[in-house]
């Protein structure tokens, strides 16, 4: 087991309905020592794409974005989550449909911080059923900009995301990788990696 599929294992709780809680550590406590492993772990894993900027999306993805924009040295720019319809200004707009809160939040972020000479690593904290990654990708893509990566923390193997993502040609990294877990005994299954 790697360092995050350790802490999860240790520290992660299995809840019904396909949730795994790690507010403990990851999504509100923060380990910021883990959060660097991770960043570091990242910054190997994507070693020599051009990768200039880091895209995430509020709120649970901002913690993890901005420790890894350290190792690559570019900013962070954050996907805010907005239930207006009418919004107001120059911005990109993705409907993003959430797994936790089972609602639909249209995402924005400025014209003035993505555009096409941008080469955009995204991160985020959880991939279930990509709802969210798909998002963040059509921003990066009404932008004209490159998706370099996409680096999740965890993936819930089980659900769709990881297989629609990859199947869409993008290089995922996910640092730990779910394949099954039980409510009932708390057992988490990590993916060999
Ligand atoms: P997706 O859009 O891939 O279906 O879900 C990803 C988003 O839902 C992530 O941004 C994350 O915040 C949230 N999420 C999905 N599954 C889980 C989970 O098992 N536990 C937690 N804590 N968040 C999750």
């Amino acid at each position: 087991m790697n360092f995050l599929e350790e802490r999860i294992a240790k520290d992660g709780i299995v809840k019904e309905g396909n949730v795994l809680k790690v507010d403990g550590f990851l999504n509100h406590q923060m380990d910021i020592e883990l959060f660097n492993s991770m960043g570091e772990e990242f910054k190997k894993r994507f070693a020599g794409k051009p990768i200039n900027k880091i895209l995430t999306i509020e709120a649970s993805g901002i913690g993890i974005a901005c420790v890894a924009a350290i190792h690559f040295g570019v900013p962070v720019v954050f996907a805010k989550k907005s239930k207006s319809i009418n919004i107001e200004g120059d911005v990109y707009i993705a409907e993003v449909e959430s797994f936790t809160h089972k609602c639909k939040n249209q995402v924005i972020v400025s014209k003035k911080f993505i555009g096409k000479d941008d080469h955009v690593l995204i991160i985020d904290d959880f991939l279930a059923n990509g709802c969210a990654l798909q998002g963040l990708i059509s921003i990066v893509n009404q932008a004209g900009g490159t998706v370099e990566g996409i680096g999740i923390a965890v993936e819930k193997g089980f659900q769709v995301g990881g297989h629609l993502i990859r199947n869409l040609g993008y290089h995922l990294e996910s640092l730990a990788i779910v394949d099954a877990m039980d409510a009932s005994t708390g057992k988490i299954t990590f993916r060999e990696q």
